[in-house]
């Protein structure tokens, strides 16, 4: 691993991570139960290749939410951290809002407009995908 590096933790501080190099998508998510699993009207992911992610501190407890599909979060405090699906082996997409700096991660497109708030409108030219930008 070399390069940049950019570090994020949860809410109280028992995990943290950190991932290397630029992510290969930044997809938001309006999915309902990305909704669900943060509590936000809509989510976004840095996707990482599972060898360019590590936890530096704690470890994370992992939900099923569905089969296939690992939703990891803070077993203290709750901050949702990483999906998984083993339909896409090898990636992990970590949730943008746990980064130190989220601000560095521009999203490329909206997954599941088909289930987007109808008042959550954007603004912006992005590519929109009825359900996931990442073909199963
Ligand atoms: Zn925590
Ligand atoms: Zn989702």
């Amino acid at each position: 691993m070399s390069g940049n590096h950019f570090p994020g933790g949860c809410l109280c501080g028992a995990v943290r991570v950190r991932v290397y190099g630029p992510p290969e998508t930044v997809p938001y998510c309006h999915c309902r139960d990305c909704r669900r699993w943060t509590g936000a009207p809509a989510t976004a992911f840095a996707g990482y290749p599972e060898d360019r992610i590590e936890f530096t501190r704690g470890k994370p407890a992992v939900y099923g939410s569905s089969p296939g599909i690992r939703r990891s979060f803070c077993g203290d405090c709750g901050t949702s951290l990483t999906y998984e699906d083993e339909r896409l082996a090898g990636e992990i997409y970590v949730s943008i809002g746990v980064f130190d700096d989220p601000g560095v991660f521009r999203p490329e497109g909206h997954s599941w407009n088909s289930q987007r708030l109808g008042w959550f409108d954007v603004v912006d030219d992005l590519p929109r995908y009825e359900k996931s930008s990442r073909p199963r």
